[in-house]
């Protein structure tokens, strides 16, 4: 049985007749003198072999959809031994042939102008840095421990840490109490509540594999925050469960100090109230800057710490205004993120929260035990068409709106500078 000729002719086209192994970019056919035939020199080789026996022969394809497009990959005789060489097979699976067809011709379809459903005219490309607003763990604590607990409330237990700065979260779960310390060891800091000779102690990674002690483990990862923001002076927003700064006394902003992205060292506004622009009176709400730090598994093993800037909005300094009474207007017009603000505003968070250092940490006690998170910001470089002026609109994703409200009020109220000065007037009604 061989290809039907219209299956081979759109394998041709749609791979541009260029050989689709990644770098190899050969063109397939060759012409000498002009009175020469073509020679054609592709090979329309099988992703699933056309018999059982072959290449990645075993699978329910029947014999007649081994020969059509969908199952072929056009290379060249090179790369076409290549992955039906007996050594390659592992390597160059099926999987592995069909996405490697696709992003050919995707790069094809792209440089010959695209389809219908691609602009004709496309922005300028521009290259840019992408950062992430996450940052990577770079070490986990090895072992959990889990001892019998006398108290069955989270808020009686105390803790008498071993050493000065040792953190001490922990969680009640199922009678036990579970902590980053060996609490085997007589003089751990819940000594006084757990039967030590009873403690149990999984690997961090068993519980990470397991949903419902992964559970756990995050609750246990959220009480760490707890401490280290709690160290830092940062309150905890329970409904919304992030971070904040509050007035150290009332009635007066507070800033604290940080090293921005282009200069050494800077103070950053962290507790204000905006003023109106033209007069300079003072509005009648208090903005903090506010922090949702959350980690998150990723893959098996590798932990990471997203960082998300966010406002929070008081009447006073410390009585919290819910964002349902701001007004949907001024949400609208200025739910607008911008990636070189918010990194601006991520980069004060991982300043603040590794106190100008390369990292976070949080010391459970044993070096082995300790979490530390790095505070490099993962980057990228990406070229990229400018965005398009008619996707260039506010985001009007309803989950999201407090927060890009509250964040994205920083933008224009955080120097009291402020553009769009009527669309506070719009807040302020709403808030009168
Ligand atoms: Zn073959
Ligand atoms: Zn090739």
């Amino acid at each position: 049985m061989a290809v039907p000729v219209a299956q081979q002719r759109k394998l041709t086209q749609r791979s541009g007749n260029i050989c689709a192994f990644p770098e190899c970019g050969l063109l397939l056919t060759a012409q000498g003198a002009p009175q020469d035939p073509v020679v054609v020199l592709g090979e329309m080789a099988h992703i699933v072999a056309e018999s059982p026996n072959g290449p990645r022969g075993d699978s329910p394809l029947t014999p007649e959809e081994r020969n059509r497009y969908e199952n072929l990959i056009l290379l060249c005789n090179q790369h076409h031994q290549l992955i039906d060489s007996d050594g390659a097979l592992a390597k160059y699976t099926v999987e592995r042939l069909q996405a490697m067809k696709e992003t050919h011709e995707q790069r094809i379809e792209r440089r010959l102008g695209g389809r219908s459903n691609v602009p004709s005219e496309l922005p300028p490309m521009v290259s840019d840095t992408v950062y992430s607003n996450v940052l990577p763990v770079t070490q986990m604590p090895r072992y959990i421990y889990g001892a019998p607990c006398s108290s069955g409330r989270e808020n009686e237990v105390r803790s008498a840490p071993a050493s000065a700065g040792m953190m001490t979260p922990f969680i009640l779960r199922e009678g036990r109490l579970w902590a980053f310390q060996d609490l085997r060891d007589t003089r751990n800091p819940f000594a006084g509540v757990v039967a030590c000779t009873e403690t149990e102690r999984f690997s961090t990674k068993e519980w990470w594999t397991d949903p419902d002690r992964l559970g756990w483990y995050v609750a246990l990862l959220n009480r760490s925050l707890n401490k280290l923001t709690g160290r830092l002076g940062l309150r905890l927003d329970h409904d919304h469960h992030r971070y904040y700064f509050e007035p150290e006394e009332a009635g007066v902003e507070r800033s604290v100090p940080y090293r921005p992205l282009n200069a050494s060292r800077a103070t950053r506004g962290v507790v204000w109230q905006p003023k109106k622009r033209a007069t300079g009176e003072p509005r009648n709400y208090w903005l903090h800057r506010a922090v949702s730090l959350r980690f998150f598994l990723v893959g098996d093993n590798q932990w990471c710490l997203s960082v998300r800037p966010e406002l929070r909005v008081t009447s006073d300094g410390f009585e919290s205004i819910h964002a349902k009474y701001i007004g949907r207007q001024v949400t609208r017009k200025k739910s607008r993120l911008f990636n070189h603000d918010l990194l601006g505003e991520v980069q004060f968070w991982r300043d603040f929260l590794g106190r100008s250092t390369p990292r976070i940490f949080f010391p459970f006690g044993t070096d082995r035990q300790n979490l530390i998170v790095s505070t490099s910001l993962g980057s990228g470089q990406v070229r990229w068409p400018g965005i398009p002026a008619e996707h260039d609109m506010p985001f009007k994703n309803v989950e999201y709106v407090d927060d890009l409200f509250t964040w994205a009020e920083a933008g224009g109220l955080g120097e009291d500078d402020d553009p769009a000065g009527e669309d506070d007037e719009d807040a302020e009604e709403t808030l009168r």
